[in-house]
């Protein structure tokens, strides 16, 4: 092996260490943050997903509730359900798991959530501000992202970076926080004639399709940085990425595994905009008259 690894479990755990002591700061100035999941019906990799968020904020001194809805949870009543918690002071941060069930429309619900608790950065304003340089939260997984090439001191000043896979959740915001880095930015998707043509001229390459080996060898410029965001399953079952990892990492200077890539570093940067939402909630209860 050539490449270096990025390892989301140590980075993960070392982000959360540091969010801990800010969640405990917080807790002596009066504020224990809180986050609200809203789990609509009972999808089985929705509860693994939940479950996972729900411990994670108990493991770091956030305060979650967690709250069931029936899968035949009518639209309204789920509006009814995220405005209250928007009125909720101990709540700073509302996440609704998705999907949803196809009678409920997702979008709708999320913008149904106060700006300033949309943890999961979904919300249209927290799309607009991460296009415009404004105050909002960052999706997370490709915040996850930024960070672990922080965590290499990757200067993207110059560099070309190719995002594979163009979805409002990680491809779109991903390209937008490599732009405010000063990266060159390409994204391609399944429309882009030859994929391979991008990849071979990229400093960095984050590849977010949801298919095995989109990524390969032959793909990959020497010494390049490669984030694989992608969550698959081998014929035997096994948990993979998008990249082709054993042949690209002969080739790639720095490349992130999976599992033990992204995916820890997701729910670490939902604690970072759960504990960064009430701080902002504190600074501004403590800045009123
Ligand atoms: P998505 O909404 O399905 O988007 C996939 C994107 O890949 C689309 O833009 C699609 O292009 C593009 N694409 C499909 N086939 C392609 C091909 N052959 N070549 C180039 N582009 C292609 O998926 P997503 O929500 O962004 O998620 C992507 C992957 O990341 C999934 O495996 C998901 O499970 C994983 N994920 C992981 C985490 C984590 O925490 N680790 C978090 C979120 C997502 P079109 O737009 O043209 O259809």
């Amino acid at each position: 092996m050539t490449a270096q690894l990025i390892d989301g479990n140590a980075l993960a755990r070392k982000l959360r260490a540091e969010i801990a002591a800010r969640a405990s700061h917080l807790k002596e100035r009066g504020t224990v943050p809180g986050l609200a999941v809203v789990l609509v019906g009972n999808n089985p990799a929705s509860e693994v997903y939940v479950r996972n968020k729900v411990k994670a904020c108990e493991d770091n001194g956030l305060h979650s509730i967690l709250d069931r809805q029936p899968a035949d949870l009518s639209e309204a009543d789920l509006l009814a359900r995220v405005r209250q918690l928007n009125d909720d002071p101990a709540v700073h941060g509302i996440l609704v798991q998705l999907p949803l069930p196809p009678h409920i429309d997702a979008q709708k619900v999320i913008e149904a959530i106060a700006p300033e608790k949309d943890v999961d950065g979904f919300h249209v304003a927290s799309a607009g501000a991460l296009l415009t340089g404004g105050l909002g939260f960052w999706p997370c997984t490709p915040h996850g992202c930024m960070k672990m090439l922080e965590s290499i001191d990757y200067d993207l000043r110059g560099k070309h970076a190719v995002v594979i896979g163009r979805s409002n959740i990680v491809g779109k915001p991903m390209a937008l926080m490599l732009l405010a880095k000063n990266a060159t930015v390409t994204i391609c998707h399944s429309a882009t004639s030859d994929l391979a043509a991008f990849t071979r001229t990229a400093d960095v390459v984050v590849a977010a399709v949801g298919k095995r080996n989109v990524l390969t060898a032959d793909m990959v410029k020497p010494g390049a940085v490669v984030i694989d965001v992608g969550m698959n399953r081998t014929d035997e079952g096994k948990l993979c990425g998008d990249v082709d990892f054993d042949g690209v990492k002969e080739v790639a200077g720095w490349i992130t595994p999976v599992p033990g890539g992204v995916g820890p570093m997701t729910i670490t940067m939902l604690l970072a905009n759960t504990l960064e939402a009430a701080e902002r909630a504190a600074k501004q209860a403590e800045a009123a008259p």
